[in-house]
Parts: structure tokens; sequence; C-alpha cells
């Protein structure tokens, strides 16, 4: 997300960089190549002319152009003045326990989904989530949210029969209740558009369940248009907060950077992708480093730490240390790095990596290479050495995989070991010797 917005910024300050003394006329030409390139992100133009007065003001304030190491002041400013854009303050949930959250959205912009991922995230922090299905028109949509309550492990309401909303939401109250759940949200029907018939149903809702939350799920794809959706929802029901979907793909990052100051509503959350661990807390100033090209690793750790079992991380460690490390450890790494999320939205928070492209067939090489050591029984997956072709040739038809891809996976892991075992016998210098040879 935001690579090409990101590649436009960096050129427009290199330039800058190389110059020994700002003066009005190099700032000029940066600043104008600034302003398109938020406008080629589909940032709306008000916010982008702002963005632009702001920085020149700063600029002046602080003396920049008097020049002292201007590269970097001047990327700081624009930095500090990206942060303001994205939205200072808080994005803080509501803390009332229970607590409860009315997910409203347009047809298609991840409101289900987000309502699980949500589920997921408050999980980790120690609530017992509970979803409640009020989407009457469409049975698919309760079938999903059903689904994803499941694997996710969050408490489940909802009625196929009846059609009465607030009804629904008042049983699903007190099933929450009764379940003693303490994250409670109300997934609500979609519309196409925005439309009156929409609108009064989630009224009459919000008055019966009273929630502490409203968030609007907003499909960042969309860029201006879901900045006007934010507007007619925000004018209609007061929103208390956005999730804005879909920053991973082809956003270009303009409803990220002109919703918060068109609207007013903060930005609470963000979609990356179509599982449930692509989904962020929403901070305005990792965001800003993400699209001046610097990365987002504090994000990354976080995802880790919520994700990854850090005791089983630190055994992996060791093993590794003490060339210890069978395909059975291998296999259990491999299921970590997946909780992690998509490629593609890991790749998008590495510093310098987020415009890489991840072959489309990443996941499913991995989604193959645990077949084939699932396919193997434990003793082999603890002593490979032991894999004749008899062997190999049974875990290839058990994994409907070519032998050929049992080979190279275990040329592959023979090859690591070996690294392994050179490090561990303070080898690395051995190693960087090798390599070089
Ligand atoms: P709803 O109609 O608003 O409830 O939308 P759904 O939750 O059913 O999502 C619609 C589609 O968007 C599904 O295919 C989701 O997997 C996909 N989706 C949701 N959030 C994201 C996201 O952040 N990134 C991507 N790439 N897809 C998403």
């Amino acid at each position: 997300m935001f690579e090409s917005l990101t590649d436009k910024l960096s050129s427009a300050l290199r330039n800058l960089r190389g110059v020994g003394k700002l003066t009005e006329e190099n700032m000029a030409d940066a600043l104008k190549e600034v302003r398109t390139a938020l406008l080629s992100a589909d940032v709306h133009f008000k916010v982008a002319r702002e963005f632009i007065e702001r920085v020149q003001t700063a600029c002046v304030g602080q003396e920049v152009l008097k020049g002292v190491a201007p590269g970097q002041q001047i990327v700081k400013i624009i930095n500090d003045e990206l942060v303001r854009l994205l939205g200072e303050g808080t994005n803080e949930l509501s803390s009332a326990r229970p607590l409860k959250v009315l997910m409203v959205g347009l047809h298609g912009s991840g409101k289900t989904t987000s309502t699980a991922k949500l589920g997921k995230l408050l999980k980790k922090r120690g609530y017992r989530p509970f979803v409640v299905g009020c989407d009457v028109y469409r049975p698919a949509a309760i079938d999903q949210l059903e689904i994803l309550a499941k694997q996710e492990e969050l408490g489940f309401y909802s009625d196929r029969v009846s059609k009465d909303v607030p009804a629904i939401g008042a049983a699903g109250l007190a099933a929450a209740h009764a379940a003693n759940a303490d994250a409670i949200f109300f997934d609500t029907a979609g519309r196409l558009q925005i439309d009156s018939d929409l609108i009064e149903e989630v009224k009459k809702l919000r008055e019966r369940i009273k929630p502490d939350e409203i968030l609007l799920v907003a499909d960042g794809a969309l860029g201006q248009e879901a900045v006007n959706v934010a507007k007619a929802f925000h004018d209609a029901l007061g929103l208390t907060g956005l999730i804005l979907t879909k920053l991973d793909g082809d956003a270009r990052g303009g409803a990220a950077l002109s919703i918060k100051s068109i609207t007013g509503v903060p930005i609470k959350f963000v979609g990356t992708g179509e599982k449930t661990a692509d989904f962020d807390t929403f901070y305005p100033d990792r965001l800003a480093s993400r699209i001046l090209g610097m990365g987002d690793v504090v994000s990354l750790v976080e995802r880790a730490q919520e994700n990854i079992d850090q005791k089983e991380a630190e055994k992996m460690a060791e093993k590794m240390r003490k060339a210890d490390f069978n395909l059975e450890d291998f296999l259990a790494q491999m299921q970590q790095i997946k909780k992690l999320g998509s490629m593609q939205s890991i790749m998008g928070m590495m510093p310098g990596m987020s415009g890489m492209q991840i072959p489309d067939d990443a996941e499913d090489q991995m989604g193959r290479t645990e077949a084939i050591i699932k396919s193997m029984t434990i003793q082999e997956r603890r002593k490979p050495d032991i894999l004749n072709g008899n062997r190999r040739l049974r875990i290839a038809n058990g994994a409907g995989v070519k032998v050929l891809e049992v080979n190279q996976l275990l040329k592959q892991f023979q090859q690591m070991q070996k690294m392994m075992k050179m490090l561990k016998g303070g080898g690395a210098k051995k190693m960087m010797r090798q390599m070089e040879a």
C-alpha cells in the first residue's frame, strides 16, 4: 500500500537532500512535487493545499531557509504534518466494560470480516468477545459471521427467522451477558448505497443496545468515495471511529490521508488483508513513517508479540543455536509465521520492502511444504536421514506433490542445517569465506 506515494515523496525529498542550502526556489519546486504526489494518491485537493501551506509555514518558522541540515529537517516537518493529517489524539476504544460496539458500513466493505478481526484482537487483549449477527437480509452473512466466530473462538448469537433487528440486538445482548462476555459486537446489514431505510434500522438498533462505539467499516481502496461515505454515515449516526479496510493491494492512500481531516472521525483500526491477523490498531505516526518509506517495524513486532508464542520462539532459537533443529521444528516455525498474516502485509511493514512483490504462489508453496512435512512420520521428521527412495515416494503421494519437491525440500533443509552447524562452531567467518568462494 501507498507504494506510489512513497516513491513520489521520496523523489521530491531526495532532490532537496542534495542541495546544500534551501532556498525559496528549490523549496517551491519540491513542495510542488509533494503536492502532485498527494493529489495522485487521491488525497482531497483541499487537504493537499492545506498540507502544503502548513509545511511552508513550519519551514519558515523553523528557519530552515537559512539552511542547517535542510534535507533531514524537512523530512521531519513533513512527517509531523502527515501525523497531524492522519489524526492526532485518541484512537483508543472506549474503556467501558462490557464494551458494546455497533459495526456499520456498506455492503462488501469488509464489515463482517473486520468484526471477527476486531474480536480476535480484543480477545488477545484479555476481553471475552461476543458477536451478534444482525444482517437479516443475507443469511449468508450470518453464516459467514458464525464460521469466523467459531474459528476465532468468539461467542455468537443470531436469529435466522426474525426480521426484527432491534429485537435481535436485544436478544443478542442478553445472550452475551449470559455468556459473561465483555466486548459485544453487532454486525449490521450493509447496502450498496446509504439509504434512509438502512439508517433508520441502525438508529432503532442503536436506541435498543446503546453502544459505546459506532464504528464505520469503509473500503480504503475506494479513495475519495470512502471519504464521502464516512461523511454521510457520520452525519446520520454520529460515528465514534473508522476501520479502514483493504489498505493492502491497490489502495493509493487518499482515503487514509483525507478522511480524518474531512470528517473529524479518527481512524481506529486498519485492515491489510483477508486473513484475520491482517488487522492493526491505527497509529498515525507509524503510518506516516511507512509513507515516508521508513517501514513500520514497531507494528510488525507487536503483531509478532500478539500472535507468536514467546516460549515456543525461545525454544526454537535455542535449538537453532545448538544446531538441533529438525523438520518437526521447521513445521512448527512455519505455522507460527503464518499467524502473522499474509506475506504481502508482513512485507509492507519492513523498511524498504513495501514495494516488493511476493510471488502469487508463495503461500501455496508454504502450504505444499507443510503438507510434505505432515506426510512424514514423527521419526522421519526428527531424523530426515532415514528418508530413502521408498519413503520419499510415499510422502510425495501423501502430500499430493512430486518426489522432486520432496527432494528439494530435504536439500534446502540440509543446507540450513549445515549453516546452523557452522554458526554453532563459531564459524561465522568460515561461512562468509565459503559464501565468497
Ligand atoms: P461485508 O459485506 O461488509 O460484511 O464484507 P465482508 O466482510 O464479507 O468482506 C468482503 C470481502 O472483502 C471479503 O472477500 C473479504 O475477505 C474482503 N476483505 C475484508 N477486509 C479486507 C482487507 O483488509 N483486505 C483485503 N484484501 N480484503 C478484505
